[in-house]
């Protein structure tokens, strides 16, 4: 059976979670179907992760060398090239801004089918893809019969797996050729944070537009500091330019996954519902009895959040 491959982003020096996730769903494939799993990984820290990819259920690691991080455009033509001398059965890459533009050009390239956002995979003697289409409305569970498919996986959606460090894989270097490194990321900009990656927060303290300004941002940050929780944000609040859009969170902005989602003056649209409806526990604070997300939510807090945020906060902290 062909191998497995999950495509990693290894320009920082930790590793994101969704690798693990996505290693742990390769491994599963590999074991029903007698396969490899196999991590292509790429960028300025790839040679040091080839140990913990191994520990995640790696059995080879692939380390693209390059001076600089690749551009998604040549990391789909490095995984292309490569994939076009071993035929993968299945290659998974972390949904996100780098995957929009690489998983597509790679499926075209190897003239495959591609599941975005995919939320789990069932292995079997078929292997399904589910996704929640149309701010998951719907539950889409789909095959197909192709010798290679590609997909996006979500962070937080599939089960992280067990650290074996005991397991070793082989490590080869497949160096990018010059037509991958044609167009290279020379840096990539983050705005300075100390914060919690929001995607794979496990606590997320969001503000709306009832938040009312850049002052009311600084009551959601209070409180998300004293819970170690990375800060959200509704679309009108980054319309506003009260937040940077990296905050936003629904339909056009992140997906979230947390624990625990305290949402502080959100009316709760469908499609800010969209990008965190899988939060396991939601907390609501609005001031008004009616709103949509109170629906929604696993406890509500009817008040005015100015009030009500910084007496969590100070709570928290008392309990620390
Ligand atoms: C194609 C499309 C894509 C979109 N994508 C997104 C997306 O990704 N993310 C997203 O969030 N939205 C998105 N939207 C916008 C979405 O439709 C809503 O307009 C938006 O989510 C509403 O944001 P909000 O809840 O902050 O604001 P509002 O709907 O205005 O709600 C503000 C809430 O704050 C409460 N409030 C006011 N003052 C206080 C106070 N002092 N204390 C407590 N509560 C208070 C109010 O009672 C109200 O419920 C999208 C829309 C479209 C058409």
């Amino acid at each position: 059976m062909a191998d497995m491959w999950v495509g990693v982003n290894g320009a920082d020096e930790a590793l994101r979670q969704v690798n693990a996730e996505m290693l742990g769903g390769a491994r599963a494939l590999a074991d029903q179907a007698a396969a490899q799993v196999v991590a292509i990984v790429w960028g300025a820290s790839a040679a040091g992760h080839a140990k913990a990819l191994a520990s995640w259920g790696a059995d080879r690691v692939v380390i693209v060398e390059s001076e600089a991080a690749p551009a998604p455009e040549a990391v789909a033509r490095t995984l292309a090239r490569l994939a076009a001398e071993s035929a993968p059965a299945v290659v998974l890459l972390a949904d996100g801004a780098e995957s929009r533009v690489a998983a597509p050009l790679l499926a075209e390239a190897l003239d495959a089918p591609l599941f975005s956002d995919v939320v789990d995979i069932e292995a079997g003697d078929e292997v399904f893809f589910t996704r929640l289409p149309y701010t998951a409305k719907v539950i889409e569970r789909a095959t197909a019969a192709a010798p290679t498919v590609v997909a996006t996986v979500r962070p937080k959606a599939l089960p992280v797996p067990e650290v074996d460090a005991s397991r070793t894989a082989e490590v080869i270097a497949a160096p990018a050729d010059a037509a991958d490194l044609a167009r290279i990321v020379q840096s990539v900009a983050r705005a300075a944070s100390e914060r919690v990656d929001l995607a794979e927060a496990d606590i997320v303290v969001a503000g709306g537009r009832g938040c009312k300004g850049p002052e009311g941002f600084a009551v959601i940050e209070s409180l998300a500091d004293a819970l170690g929780a990375a800060v959200g944000a509704s679309r009108p609040a980054v319309d506003e330019g009260w937040i940077d859009i990296q905050y936003q969170v629904g339909q056009t902005g992140k997906t979230v996954a947390p624990s625990l989602y305290i949402a502080c003056g959100i009316s709760g649209s469908i499609q800010h519902m969209a990008g965190m409806g899988a939060s396991k526990c939601v907390v609501a604070i609005n001031k008004d009895p009616e709103a949509e997300i109170f629906a929604g939510a696993d406890y509500g807090i009817v008040a005015d959040l100015f009030e009500a945020v910084p007496l969590l906060g100070a709570a928290v902290r008392e309990r620390k």
